[in-house]
């Protein structure tokens, strides 16, 4: 057998001859052979397809790409470490590498949660942490401490554990029956929220039905309640300031754990280093991911404390955490993290995200003008547009207008921005180095699509 080698022209790579022996995520592929988007290289915000278009990364990819495109520093970085290690071997060894991260990463983690198992992807790292705390209370005497309590609307990746503790019933369906040990409550989502009160005067009832929740199923059977600290695959839901500090009380306690699903907020994205920061409270254990490389090496971990990283030493080989992944803690993937930390604070850049995040709120108040953005929320740089027919009453548009969506092909396709699309919501969610400049031209286009899609709608 010979391998065919392939010299594609740029015409051959937007072919369905090649594009149809792919399978992207959650895409249909049917329509994206139609409209097929396949880009080539990129440079700080700005990427460009295999036409030579440009485009601006308005979503860090998938909120991924905190430093851009081109950093010298983190590509030097792995380029040195592929002359010096590319693998250890997780069952027998860690490398120098995987050490400094884990304790560079310790010196920004909330405080205490100085263990890190280092691995690959968000879906890795929320998996592992469920299964953590699972066999953590399995060793304490606590045996019965299995209960997983998450939030519906939320996102927790899509291995069957994570999709099964995930709030999405689209993402689920096809994969019934999930796992068992799964509960959810309902998520705070203040202007449509599913208790029909209003904010203050509920008095956080979505938080405080935790309590109840951990009753009825019995405290002695819940191990955690795990949540984004801002939800971002609902277009990022952002609760109520009180919201943190009660789940922290309640979970106190009934000992349960919040296992903390930063993977999307983590490393400086909400302009603070963790969305906890932002929230004023510290979980018991926190996943990461998407930023923690900014896209130049796949890379996440799980960070809890060390009187649970104690439970699992001991003489017994059998109480070691029953848990790894090939790739976790690749050392190639490790160099990167540290020099992605590296930029970050040497630059000053978690506090850029929040003075940018802060300066496209404001610019993006402009589009209310429109009369269809209800409400813009976030925190740092990463922002959710939520669509309404009436912004004064909030009504949303008909699902089957798919107004969001419209707006984001919009975006796409004529305006050339990458953005965060869904029936009733935009995200945008740039790299923490764009500019004034760019985030003006972010809203501009942004503004081009809603023009052109309500011009659709409206005749
Ligand atoms: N958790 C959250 C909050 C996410 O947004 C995602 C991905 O979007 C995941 C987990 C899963 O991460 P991955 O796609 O890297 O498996």
């Amino acid at each position: 057998m010979s391998l065919m080698e392939l010299n594609l022209s740029n015409e051959e790579y937007l072919s369905e001859k090649y594009l149809k022996h792919m399978v992207l995520d959650f895409v249909q592929m049917h329509h994206f052979m139609r409209e097929p988007l396949v880009f080539d290289h990129g440079e700080d915000i700005w990427v460009w397809d295999v036409k030579g278009e440009k485009y601006l990364d308005g979503i860090s990819g998938v909120w991924v790409t905190s430093l851009g495109h081109s950093n010298k520093r983190v590509i030097e970085a792995v380029k040195a470490q592929l002359d010096n290690l590319i693998f250890a071997s997780p069952i027998l060894s860690t490398n120098t590498r995987a050490i400094e991260l884990v304790e560079m990463l310790g010196q920004i983690m909330p405080e205490g949660l100085t263990t890190i198992k280092i691995l690959s992807g968000g879906s890795e790292a929320t998996e592992t942490a469920m299964k953590l705390v699972r066999q953590y209370f399995d060793q304490t005497g606590r045996p019965h401490k299995k209960t997983i309590i998450s939030r519906y609307l939320n996102f927790h990746g899509v291995t069957l554990g994570a999709l099964t503790a995930t709030g999405m019933a689209n993402r689920k369906a096809p994969f019934e029956p999930l796992c068992g040990g799964f509960r959810h409550i309902a998520p705070p989502y203040c202007i449509r929220c599913p208790y029909n009160l209003t904010y203050p005067e509920c008095d956080v009832l979505c938080a405080r039905f935790l309590e109840q929740a951990i009753i009825y199923e019995g405290p002695d059977n819940v191990a955690a309640f795990m949540a984004e600290p801002i939800q971002l695959s609902t277009g990022n839901i952002v609760p109520p300031e009180e919201y943190w500090p009660i789940i922290r009380q309640i979970c106190d306690k009934y000992d349960v754990m919040i296992i903390l699903d930063e993977v999307a907020t983590g490393m400086g994205r909400t302009g603070r280093w963790w969305g906890s920061d932002t929230f004023n409270f510290v979980p018991d254990v926190l996943c990461m991911g998407k930023g923690m490389a900014a896209g130049y090496m796949p890379l996440s971990g799980v960070a809890f404390r060390d009187e649970v990283a104690q439970v699992f030493i001991s003489e017994d080989n059998e109480r070691a955490f029953a848990d790894g992944h090939t790739y976790g803690g690749n050392p190639i993937a490790c160099a990167a993290g540290i020099a992605v930390l590296q930029e970050l604070h040497d630059r000053n850049l978690v506090e850029c995200c929040n003075q940018m995040g802060q300066y496209m709120m404001k610019r993006l108040e402009d589009l209310k003008e429109f009369g269809v953005v209800g409400d813009i929320r976030g925190a740092g740089l990463m922002i959710g547009i939520e669509f309404v027919q009436n912004s004064e009453t909030m009504e949303p548009f008909p699902g089957e207008l798919n107004f969001g969506v419209r707006v984001g092909r919009n975006c796409i396709l004529n305006q050339h921005m990458l953005i965060r699309y869904a029936p009733n919501w935009v995200a945008l969610a740039p790299p923490f180095i764009v500019t004034e400049i760019e985030i003006d031209e972010m809203v501009s286009r942004l503004g081009q699509a809603i023009i052109a899609v309500l011009a659709q709608v409206r005749g």
